[in-house]
């Protein structure tokens, strides 16, 4: 059994954000971190191998200083990363970076008991679409927004986080689940494990590597390959600060429709 996570290396958006003059962001000029998500999702890998056992590999797809992530990573436990670097990635929209890293993940190998694991969403591109993407190319069963995982055998029972309570499921393995941050806490690096992660395996995966893979195609990676465009990207006007109205329902409600009326609203 193996636990495959895919992560995320984001800018930092508590700094400065710079964007392209074509409305991509200036990655290179930003601090990088590990997407939070991918934290919690590289956690509940880990817990699951502390309690049957298993092998965790992590996969990202970036530029080749992703390399230091993937070593912070396995400083933390996990076994084995996977880089997924190359010019014809480049510019791949949400599409396009679930079709490379899916051929990625299905060229490593996925047996009978795999779990595949990724974030909800990544705080840069914050579209939740690259999970529930690789899924479905990959052809797998997807529960997304896991709250708490268990395995048994093949089966895994998840409590599926809703914004007005919680849905439990099961699923079988192989099958791949999205992570948020109500699972757990993610543990820092340790001693054994820091001292060890130039030791394990990192694998490098380019396009050569992936070109024959029935879901690689030069005309549906990279940017060209990205159904997306954006058209503009800009930041939102501050809003003023609110008022808020007090007194009794009649009193609040007929204040309400006193300035309602003076904007020309009803
Ligand atoms: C036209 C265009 C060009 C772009 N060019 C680039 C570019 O050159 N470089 C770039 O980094 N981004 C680029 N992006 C942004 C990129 O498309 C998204 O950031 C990326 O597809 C992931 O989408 P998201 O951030 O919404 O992730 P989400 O769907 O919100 O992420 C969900 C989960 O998917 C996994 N995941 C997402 N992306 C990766 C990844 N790369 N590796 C491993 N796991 C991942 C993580 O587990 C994450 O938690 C571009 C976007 C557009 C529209």
């Amino acid at each position: 059994m193996k636990i495959i996570v895919t992560v995320k290396q984001v800018p930092d958006t508590s700094g400065r954000i710079a964007v392209n003059p074509d409305g991509t962001l200036n990655r290179a000029s930003m601090q990088t971190i590990i997407n939070p998500d991918d934290l919690n999702a590289i956690e509940a890998a880990l817990d699951l191998k502390d309690e049957l056992g298993c092998k965790v590999v992590a996969i990202t797809m970036g530029p080749p200083p992703a390399e230091g992530m993937l070593r912070e990573l396995m400083a933390m436990g996990v076994d084995e990363s996977i880089l997924v670097s190359g010019r014809e990635f480049s510019g791949s929209d949400t599409y396009a970076t679930s079709q490379i890293l899916a051929a990625a993940i299905d060229t490593y190998g996925i047996d009978e008991d795999d779990i595949i694991m990724s974030g909800r969403q990544a705080i840069d591109g914050d579209t939740a679409q690259v999970g529930p993407q690789m899924a479905e190319k990959l052809g797998l069963p997807q529960v997304s927004y896991a709250g708490e995982i268990k395995k048994e055998g093949n089966t895994l029972t998840i409590k599926r986080m809703l914004e007005d309570g919680y849905m439990t499921l099961r699923v079988k393995t192989p099958c791949l689940v999205t992570c948020i941050k109500e699972l757990n806490t993610p543990r820092f690096m340790n001693v054994w494990d820091i001292l060890h992660t130039y030791e394990k395996p990192l694998k490098v995966m380019d396009y050569e590597a992936l070109k024959d893979h029935p879901l690689m195609d030069k005309s549906t990676i990279g940017l060209q390959g990205s159904p997306t465009n954006i058209l503009t990207s800009f930041t939102p006007p501050l809003k003023g600060a609110g008022r808020i109205l007090e007194g009794s329902g009649k009193e609040t409600t007929d204040e309400l429709a006193g300035i309602l009326s003076d904007k020309h609203i009803i």
